[in-house]
């Protein structure tokens, strides 16, 4: 995507996905490596566009300020459950609690618990709204097959759906998801009238990419899992060129 940063206007906003876009993935959720230009070059990018940045992630809205810290941007947490506009304002849809979820989600949970005790190196992460299993560190590899996706299918309560991402799966509240959080950044400053970019890596963020395109936004898929208008090798090269974004200084 050579000289691209040519095309990215200065009324632009940004939606980024966090893992396996901003990030390369590691063993488990909590060893990715943030490095050390990452933050201030989002704080950057972020003034230049007059705060019109969003993260888009599966994680917990903790877990993301904790691995971008000092910064706090606007953010869609859990998949859109949970959202932190632009004024710092935070909803969640539909309002549940953790307890509710927690009683809906037991028997998924259960399920979760019994691949962890057969499968070494699985792991489930409890995200309070959302449950996620992880096996991209299986040992050795595993991962669900058909009958077991039916097993979860079969537990799942009106309340829940499952999503499946790059080596795990996820139990989560319906409800909002990453395309209403785009849509809801839309609709609000600093966003509003601004030509949307939403940059992703997986099968989740392909809603809201169809929404920024329907709109004349631009969309850019990270390695070759989803297919985008545009499109770069891994986090890596995303992040040279959005350090370049940053670094421009004109408005055109
Ligand atoms: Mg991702």
């Amino acid at each position: 995507m050579s000289g691209s940063s040519a095309i990215v206007p200065g009324d632009a906003c940004l939606f980024l996905d966090f893992d396996g876009t901003l990030v390369d993935f590691a063993a488990g959720p909590k060893s990715v490596i943030v490095t050390p230009d990452l933050v201030p070059m989002l704080r950057d990018l972020s003034n230049r566009l007059d705060g019109a940045l969003a993260m888009i992630t599966g994680r917990a809205l903790d877990d993301i300020d904790q691995m971008l810290w000092p910064l706090q941007l606007p953010t869609a947490a859990l998949h859109g459950t949970m959202r932190r506009d632009g004024s710092g304002k935070v909803t969640i849809v539909g309002n549940p609690s953790v307890e509710d979820f927690k009683v809906a989600s037991r028997r998924l949970c259960q399920q979760f618990q019994r691949w962890v005790a057969r499968h070494p190196g699985v792991c489930v992460e409890d995200k309070g709204l959302a449950l996620a299993l992880h096996f991209r560190n299986a040992q050795p590899r595993w991962t669900p097959e058909p009958d077991d996706l039916k097993i979860l299918a079969s537990l799942l309560t009106p309340d829940l759906e499952l999503l499946s991402g790059d080596l795990v799966l996820e139990v989560r509240l319906r409800g909002g998801n990453k395309r209403t959080a785009v849509e809801a950044f839309l609709a609000e400053p600093p966003f509003t009238d601004r030509m949307p970019i939403y940059i992703g890596d997986d099968v989740a963020d392909v809603p809201a990419m169809e929404t920024v395109e329907r709109r004349g936004g631009m969309t850019i898929a990270i390695g070759a899992r989803i297919d985008a208008r545009w499109c770069m090798p891994d986090p890596a090269a995303l992040r040279l060129w959005l350090a370049a974004l940053a670094r421009r200084n004109d408005p055109s």
